[in-house]
């Protein structure tokens, strides 16, 4: 039995780093009064292809969603947002022109190809700021998403951003780009053919080397802004100034779904190869109303936890695997063996120490093997004639030095 492609288990030897990761966001997301959501991980396929749009790859080619034993059309979540203002609609999150700053950290479900940074089950750590249009909430999760990166000690970054503009104005350049790209019709890849009629947005980003070539010459957005969408745009530019945050206006970046609008980022490392995307978000404004809410600005993005990894991985050591401090030995007798059950405990919860023993009941050669293989700092040994009086053997193993103490001294154990 295998598992399923495109999924990966989790390692011992690698839950370290997974560990670091989430301490980060933990404090982060803190620091800036963001608290944890969790949504559960299927929905309502509804909410997906409401939301997330029909014609976006992710609902058209990449979602698992199958019929529950009761015919309800489920789906496994690949992506966070839609999930997220579906919570904070039903519970309300947002009532009272309330501000809501919320995070999320889990596994997403995407039927892609898998290759190196791209899996079937992946996991994402993302941030929604919900209930202001103004861009010093673009600016606060900029910020946050930048602060991430860096504490994270990649190196490597670069912090793309654009402005899809307002639903009209970008109506107005979907028009422009369908009537530019149709005069190349023949030199067009399949794909960005029918995006011509489905969503011309996305031939902007498309990564076909025939495709990119048109778009050098495309018409830009930029060019087309109103003053609203300008006036956004400079702010948030202007705040990243004063933030000192570099950044790159890239006026190609589209991103994949339906709902943005006004800001749009992505996070790039060189790191990473072909999938060279840490992250990306921005600003959906309208995205309340579609599930039938109030309208409520928001901007949110979201990280590959696994791109992350290997991000940080080629930018840095890892952490080590934390050690134990402590292997109690016991052996031959059963009064030896329960005097170390009830002393490992002890020094767990007393000492708060990371204490192994043995549950084998094998030979104390082979337990002082064992805990010199682990790393531990300290062996401790309740033999058969410890067991019967009140003290142990404690071994620095380091030292080699070895001494007896009274088992009642915990405090003064590891002192020679
Ligand atoms: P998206 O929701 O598509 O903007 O994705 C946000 C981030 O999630 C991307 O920048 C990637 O880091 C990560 N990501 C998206 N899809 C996958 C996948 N199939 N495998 C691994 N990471 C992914």
């Amino acid at each position: 039995m295998q598992s399923i492609r495109g999924t990966k288990d989790i390692l011992p030897q690698e839950i370290a780093s997974w560990h670091a990761i989430e301490n980060i966001i933990r404090s982060l997301t803190s620091q800036y009064g963001y608290q944890e959501i969790r949504t559960p991980i299927m929905e309502y396929a509804e909410v997906f292809k409401r939301s997330v749009g029909e014609e976006t790859d992710i609902v058209g080619k990449e979602m698992y969603t199958f019929p529950d034993r009761g015919g309800d059309d489920i789906t496994l979540r690949p992506e966070a947002t839609a999930s997220v203002v579906r919570a904070a609609i039903q519970h309300n999150l947002t009532a009272q022109q309330q501000i809501a700053r919320l995070y999320y950290v889990g596994p997403f479900f995407r039927y892609e190809r898998p290759q190196k940074g791209r899996q079937r089950q992946f996991h994402q750590f993302g941030s929604e700021l919900m209930g202001s249009a103004t861009p010093e909430a673009d600016i606060e999760i900029l910020s946050l998403a930048y602060d991430f990166v860096k504490t994270l000690g990649i190196k490597s970054h670069e912090l793309n951003i654009n402005t899809l503009a307002t639903p009209t104005v970008r109506t107005q350049f979907k028009a422009r780009l369908v009537e530019y790209f149709s005069s190349f019709q023949a030199e067009l890849s399949e794909d960005s053919k029918n995006r011509l009629t489905t969503n011309p947005l996305r031939i902007l980003d498309s990564k076909n080397p025939a495709d990119k070539a048109l778009c050098e010459q495309a018409p830009t957005l930029i060019e087309m802004l109103d003053s609203e969408s300008k006036d956004h745009f400079d702010a948030v530019i202007s705040m990243l100034d004063g933030l000192s945050i570099p950044y790159t206006l890239n006026p190609r970046l589209v991103r994949g779904l339906d709902y943005y609008s006004h800001t749009v980022f992505e996070i790039t490392s060189t790191s990473l190869g072909s999938q060279d995307a840490l992250g990306g978000g921005g600003r959906y404004d309208y995205l309340f109303e579609h599930f039938g809410g109030k309208h409520t600005p928001c901007i949110g993005f979201g990280f590959g936890m696994e791109r992350l990894l290997l991000a940080r991985s080629a930018d840095q050591n890892i952490e080590q695997l934390p050690s134990s401090d402590v292997y109690v030995i016991g052996f031959e007798t059963s009064e030896s063996h329960n005097a170390v059950i009830g002393f490992a405990h002890e020094l767990r919860t007393k000492l708060g120490k990371t204490v192994i023993t043995d549950v084998q009941q094998r030979s104390l050669k082979s337990q002082m093997k064992e805990a010199d293989k682990i790393g531990v700092k300290h062996v401790i040994i309740i033999g058969p004639d410890e067991a019967r009086s009140t003290t142990c053997i404690v071994k620095h193993l380091e030292t080699g030095n070895q001494y007896t103490k009274q088992r009642s001294d915990m405090e003064g154990l590891f002192t020679e």
